[in-house]
């Protein structure tokens, strides 16, 4: 039940800003299908001395240990060498592995390069893997409770390997352990606030495992659950998943790894709602999110930024006296651009912002980070009013999550 595997993936060129390695993310999503999760990646450079390192503490933490690159022919591959050293075995010539390599050659016409010669090199003890794509054979070290899994780079070569060599071999091992995940998406509930709530619930649980990970105005939670079978993995999955479900409720925006712009969308088509906005503090971040949704035409009508108290009352209608007693950054400003906007564009909800994003501009009374938020429906107008903590940036970020947060908890009324 406790199998899981490491990745160290070997190149100089991986720990340059051009080379991504993705290897290790097609392994992983292969590993995880059959239920052995990866616990620890690595990407390390040509160098035999940190490539030891990494190794000798894969080996004392993690069963398996699956390594790519580093198998070619020239000097600066050493992965072969280094795994040999480290698990004390001797390197020797495999002439079975020589004469493929030297027919390989052959069969283009070219005499093969005695560099070369260093790919018929194995561990003794090692279990070979066929290269059908490339001339690097990959090897297979089982040692003591260890199993360390040598694969080449190049993805051409080293996909249908492990298709071909290691997943079977995998799957036997893993027996029938089987991954189920799901996530959790809150919005505007701080990581503190939302951990307090549900730390008393899912520390009872090893398994499913609980992962929380924090954006500005958005928690996500996953829970990955381990079974012998898909039933019993989704049976944990579920227990533990309806606690959450029920301790954070309408704080979930969504049970996929949806954004909440989407969910809103998905909610305006499901409500048969169009949407317009008036945004000051924000200037446009909302339109922008919401129009970044493929389909958003269907719901989205119009969105004007409206920064001058000119604009506020030429663009929404908002009366010069009203600004003038008020100020711009108000309750009734936020009101009267979102009713304003609603009634302009025709629309079924409108949404205004007015605040002090900073650095700038702020007051004893209306302190940087003071934002109002309005979300106008046929049921009414909703206002919020927030102090969003951080840079412009992030005030401005809170500030479009709260007011897409306050449309959806809206539509959800509808
Ligand atoms: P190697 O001969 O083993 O050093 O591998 C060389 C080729 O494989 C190069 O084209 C690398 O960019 C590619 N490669 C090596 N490791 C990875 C990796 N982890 N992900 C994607 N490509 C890789
Ligand atoms: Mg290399």
């Amino acid at each position: 039940m406790d199998l899981s595997a490491e990745i160290i993936a070997i190149g100089s060129e991986l720990l340059t800003p051009q080379f991504k390695d993705t290897n290790s993310l097609y392994l992983t999503e292969e590993l995880n299908a059959i239920g052995i999760p990866v616990v620890m990646k690595t990407v390390v450079g040509d160098d035999e001395r940190y490539l030891e390192h990494a190794i000798r503490g894969s080996l004392e933490r993690t069963p398996i240990l699956i390594t790519m690159g580093g198998l070619g022919p020239t000097e600066d591959d050493v992965t072969r060498k280094v795994i040999a050293r480290v698990l004390q075995r001797q390197l020797v010539l495999n002439d079975e592995i020589l004469a493929k390599l030297q027919r390989r050659f052959k069969a283009r016409g070219v005499e093969m390069p005695a560099n070369n010669a260093r790919q018929a090199l194995v561990l003794t003890g090692s279990d070979i893997l066929e290269n059908n794509h490339g001339t690097a054979p990959g090897l297979w070290v089982a040692a003591g409770k260890n199993h360390v899994i040598l694969l080449p780079g190049p993805p051409s070569e080293l996909r249908p390997m492990f298709e071909k060599s290691c997943l079977p071999r995998l799957r036997e091992m893993a027996g029938s352990i089987a991954l189920a995940r799901c996530v959790f998406r809150t919005a505007c509930l701080p990581e503190s606030t939302l951990d307090a709530r549900i730390a008393p619930i899912y520390t009872k649980y090893k398994n499913p495992e609980t992962t929380i990970l924090a954006k500005p105005g958005q928690v996500d939670i996953r829970l990955t659950a381990r079974g012998k079978n898909r039933e019993e993995a989704e049976r944990l999955l579920k227990e533990l998943g309806d606690q959450i479900d029920q301790e954070l409720e309408e704080y979930i925006f969504a049970r996929t790894e949806q954004s909440l712009e989407e969910i809103v969308g998905l909610f305006l088509v499901m409500k048969n709602a169009t949407i317009a906005t008036a945004e000051s503090c924000t200037g446009g971040l909302i339109a922008e999110r919401l129009t970044s949704v493929p389909g958003s035409s269907r719901y989205f009508l119009s969105g004007i930024i409206c920064y001058s108290n000119e604009s506020k009352m030429e663009l929404a209608g908002i009366p010069p006296l009203l600004l003038e007693m008020q100020g711009a950054v108000s309750p009734e400003v936020a009101r009267g651009l979102a009713e304003g906007i609603r009634a302009r564009a025709g629309t079924t909800i409108g949404v205004g912002v007015t605040g002090i994003a900073g650095p700038g501009g702020g007051s004893e009374a209306k302190p940087v980070g003071t934002v109002h938020i309005a979300v106008a429906t046929p049921l009414g107008t909703e206002h919020r009013q927030s102090f969003f903590p951080g840079d412009r940036e992030k005030i401005r970020w809170w500030a479009s999550q709260v007011a897409l947060d306050m449309v959806r908890r809206e539509l959800m009324k509808m």
